[in-house]
């Protein structure tokens, strides 16, 4: 099973370490012939309008898409998580593109310029006991889950940070930046 991360922009390297540490094959993609090669697909964080515009140049949007569609899981996380999402609450420039895979809004920056970065423990019952130290960075936040998704994970004031619709998975922290493998090791479980 080969996981592929998008590398068009944003921190897929860390994405990479993690899936290597862990021991499973990895694949930067940035061709769409390279989608034949990959199982699995992680969209990183970054700037979700630079790396859906790079989707577009590349010639990777619809061929992501049809995958996502067809079943393949996928991970986005914070810029990635963006670009699942069907509705952008507010900042997508009309016309950005987008994925628009899952059923679920997601508001970009959420947390406003003071607190645009910051770092919480949270419990996540699919991880088991022991809370994960989470990361936010210019973080969005979902809203409206349709009737397909789960509900991941909320912060304390029951805002939602990470979601599941059955293949597809957004969260809008980093657990790759954490080198707490439980989230990965979930996502190629999945
Ligand atoms: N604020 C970024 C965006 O809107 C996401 C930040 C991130 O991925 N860490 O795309």
């Amino acid at each position: 099973m080969t996981i592929g991360i998008l590398a068009l922009q944003g921190d897929f390297r860390e994405h990479e370490e993690m899936l290597q540490r862990i021991g499973a094959p990895t694949l930067q993609v940035r061709l769409p012939k390279q989608l034949e090669q990959i199982d699995r697909l992680i969209i990183p964080g970054g700037e979700s309008t630079t790396i859906g515009k790079l989707l577009v140049l590349y010639g990777l949007l619809e061929p992501i898409r049809e995958r996502g569609k067809a079943g393949m899981p996928i991970w986005g996380t914070c810029a990635g998580a963006i670009l699942l999402a069907r509705h952008i609450a507010e900042g997508r420039p009309e016309g950005q593109p987008a994925l628009a895979l899952m059923d679920i809004t997601a508001r970009r920056n959420a947390f406003g310029r003071q607190l645009d970065s910051f770092e919480v423990n949270m419990a996540i019952d699919l991880l088991g006991d022991e809370p994960i130290n989470t990361v936010f960075i210019r973080a969005p936040i979902l809203e409206n889950p349709g009737a397909g998704v789960t509900t991941l994970a909320t912060l304390n004031d029951g805002r939602i940070v990470a979601a599941q619709q059955s293949h597809l998975l957004a969260t809008c922290f980093h657990p790759e930046l954490t080198g707490d493998e439980r989230f990965h090791r979930y996502f190629l479980e999945l």
